[in-house]
């Protein structure tokens, strides 16, 4: 290839070499260019007026579809293929057999090489992996703009400066403004092929010793001493000592490749196989790799990670996906928001930027390839969008937005030592919803009474195996210890339907928030249960504790739950350690079911929460997580309402007490709603909390009682705007 002087020159050895070693009658190379369409670029054997005529998209057409999917195909009889795109001007039609490998660079295809024999070939697995590294060698040359110049394939509309809107999901919450930063790395591999095999091996393994180290430096950082995002970090740090891995890339390099050109082979192999996977754990594991390769590659070739000299001072970084410990090679002072083309809630970069508080939205589709690096772009987390190069005005209501918003917090923070009570005198509880170690520091900035609902399964959802009882007890006593004396409530594990443990194994439900989830499962696997409920007992250590399980249906259910924690007092007690003291037991109320038990269920337990958010979706038989139906039935229905009214006036007389901790109770005109029939305690996220404070504190109770009461026993009618204004006319702030 350096022996090459022009591109035809280049890529028509390429195809010649191939055909010769392969003893293929055909060999070509296709190329994308702008528009998704596949050009013929260079062949041995079609007809040779084809080139630069010969144009698939992307999709079309065998080739096309090997470009759609990423993936080789092999097949012995392709014109029998239900792919198979016959174009008259390349003569292919005597060809039976097909095999190709796309050329792909991070997981995107830029083109496609392809071979073809007359018979009915099988072609082997080893001579697919050859063309796949000859692929990776073109891909490199691609890359480095050889071939096509790098604006000829871009996307047609990343190429003006008009500004666009781009829809993702939010991954966490906030707006941002700032320029681009494309997170490719792009390191171009220049050398394939391996002088002395025993250098290569041992630069590799140079290489993977300074990216365990860089690792452990991360380690150190000091905001990184304890909590998930540590442990994320430490399960990534493992990959790096996988075997598996390490042979594979060994393997590659014996056989003749580059250090580099090993690492990148490794992951190929690993994509290609698992590429196709929507399996978000695997997912998940794939973007640690990528991260990790990435490392290795930029170590090998020696260039530094990033260059913080070349970036901008408020960093919007763009990326594919990303390892978290990418994101923290980002300087946190510059760093503003991130967009992922892909990404979920639960994926691990999204966690480690929860915590350093900046906003995030994935699932962008195609941002690498229609932001330009400088571009200015929003984030707005808040709405999961993405504008990119917005023009002035809209960039000024967003600053806007921006300061409003700032100056909203300094008035809520104003409010922060003023206690949540009504202006007729009457103390509401006020707590707030957390999930991870680093929403504990809310809990003081906030102002919050306590922890209505700890979601524990969000640290068990990033771990790779579930963790033991004292990795738990470790945590929880964490969580209690940050809390400072405020009560925090422990909801036990609420996984099964969406939130899977890649431990536990995938449900497959066909109705998941109606399957075999929460205390279901944990009902069915009490070892787990057990050791989750130990884990709490031992983190108390004899302070006070309260549990809580989700999804109770049937008082049973209570009960078997609570045999299993007496199981674990006495335990405790056997081995001489302290109880909790005291202990408070109380479920979650998310099934409408247990309205019919109440009179049995108060007998039982200390105190009821309910969680509107499941509540709501079983009541109208609703999905919350199918966005037709979602927001279908508004949660101040006098269905909910009367329902909820009713639980309230059956708990104040058993004397248990009752708190919302559903959305619902963050929403400064249904907290209103959920004050004027009677609850009391109320817990949300943390965010809520200034708003919500707000209101109580504008509220004339007694008042908003009374009009509560006549109004719920009108007919049917919506609620909503008759609270707002009650709300407009008694100058309660919502
Ligand atoms: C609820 O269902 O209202 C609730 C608070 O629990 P989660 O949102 O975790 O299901
Ligand atoms: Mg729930």
């Amino acid at each position: 290839m350096a022996r090459a002087d022009s591109v035809e020159n280049t890529l028509g050895e390429v195809v010649r070499l191939v055909a010769n070693e392969m003893v293929a009658e055909v060999c070509s190379i296709y190329l994308l260019r702008a528009g998704e369409v596949l050009e013929l670029f260079a062949t041995q054997g079609l007809n040779p007026s084809a080139v630069h005529r010969t144009r698939l998209r992307v999709g079309e057409g065998l080739v096309g579809d090997i470009a759609a999917h990423a993936r080789p195909l092999a097949l012995a009889d392709a014109q029998s293929h239900p792919q198979f795109a016959y174009r008259p001007e390349t003569g292919e039609e005597i060809y039976h057999s097909l095999a190709g490998v796309p050329i792909v660079r991070a997981g995107r295809s830029l083109g496609v090489l392809v071979v073809q024999n007359r018979t009915r070939r099988q072609y082997d697995e080893e001579e697919i992996e050859t063309l796949q590294t000859i692929a990776m060698v073109l891909a490199e040359l691609i890359a480095a703009g050889h071939f096509v110049s790098p604006n000829e394939v871009q996307q047609v509309d990343g190429l003006g400066l008009l500004p666009l809107r781009v829809d993702g999901v939010q991954l966490t919450p906030g707006v941002a403004i700032g320029h681009a930063v494309l997170h490719e790395p792009r390191i171009a591999i220049q050398k394939v092929v391996a002088e002395d095999v025993g250098q290569e091996l041992a630069r590799f393994e140079s290489a993977a010793h300074g990216v365990r180290e860089d690792i452990d430096r991360m380690l150190e950082a000091h905001d990184m001493q304890s909590g998930e995002q540590r442990e994320i970090l430490e399960t990534f740090r493992m990959f790096i000592d996988d075997r598996g891995w390490l042979e594979r890339v060994r393997e590659a390099v014996s056989s003749g490749l580059t250090a580099e050109a090993g690492v990148q082979r490794a992951f190929d192999d690993v994509r290609t196989r698992l590429g196709q996977s929507t399996d978000p754990y695997i997912r998940e594991r794939l973007s640690d790799l990528q991260d990790l390769t990435n490392r290795l590659l930029l170590r090998l070739t020696g260039r530094a990670v990033v260059d913080p000299e070349s970036l901008p001072d408020d960093m919007i970084v763009i990326a594919r996906d990303m390892g978290p410990a990418e994101l923290l090679d980002y300087d946190r002072a510059r760093l503003r928001g991130l967009v992922l083309e892909e990404g979920s809630a639960q994926s691990h970069v999204a966690i480690v930027a929860r915590a350093l508080d900046i906003p995030v939205v994935g699932r962008a589709p195609d941002v690498l390839a229609r932001i330009e690096p400088g571009d200015s772009i929003v984030v707005d987390g808040d709405n999961a969008q993405v504008l990119v190069r917005p023009a002035e005005d809209v960039l000024q209501s967003i600053f806007d937005a921006i300061d409003a918003r700032a100056q909203r917090r300094r008035k809520y923070a104003a409010l922060r030592d003023l206690p949540p009570t009504t202006r007729d005198q009457v103390r509401i509880s006020l707590n707030m919803n957390a999930g991870l170690l680093i929403d504990m520091q809310h809990l003081v900035e906030v102002g919050a009474d306590g922890v209505g609902l700890y979601r524990t399964e969000i640290p068990f959802m990033v771990r790779s195996e579930f963790p033991d009882v004292d990795a738990q007890a470790w945590l929880y006593a964490r969580v209690i210890d940050l809390a400072d004396g405020r009560p925090v409530v422990f909801r036990t594990l609420d996984v099964g339907g969406d939130k899977v443990l890649p431990y536990v194994g995938a449900f497959g439900d066909d109705n998941p928030a109606m399957g075999w989830r929460a205390i279901r499962i944990g009902l069915d696997r009490p070892a787990m249960l057990r050791r989750q409920l130990r884990a709490l007992v031992q983190a108390a250590n004899g302070r006070p504790l309260s549990v809580m399980f989700p999804m109770i249906a049937d008082v049973g259910e209570l009960q078997s739950a609570r045999r299993l924690l007496d199981l674990e007092l006495e335990r405790a007690s056997r081995r001489g350690q302290p109880v909790p003291q005291p202990l408070r037991v109380g479920v979650m109320f998310e099934v409408p079911a247990l309205a019919w038990q109440l009179d049995s269920l108060l007998r039982q337990v200390d105190f009821v929460s309910i969680g509107t958010n499941d509540l709501l979706q079983f009541l109208y038989a609703a999905d919350r997580g199918n966005s037709r139906v979602a927001s279908r039935y508004d949660s101040l229905s006098p269905a909910l309402l009367r329902l909820l009214h009713f639980v309230v006036e059956k708990a104040r007389p058993a004397g248990v007490d009752l708190a919302v901790c559903g959305e619902m109770a963050g929403r400064p005109v249904e907290a209103l709603a959920l004050l004027a029939i009677g609850v009391r305690a109320l817990s949300m996220s943390p965010g809520a909390i200034g708003p919500v404070k707000a209101m109580i504190r504008s509220l004339d109770l007694g008042e908003a009682t009374s009009f509560m009461r006549a109004a719920l026993s009108q007919p049917d009618r919506p609620m909503r705007e008759t609270l707002r204004l009650f709300a407009a006319d008694h100058a309660i702030e919502i």
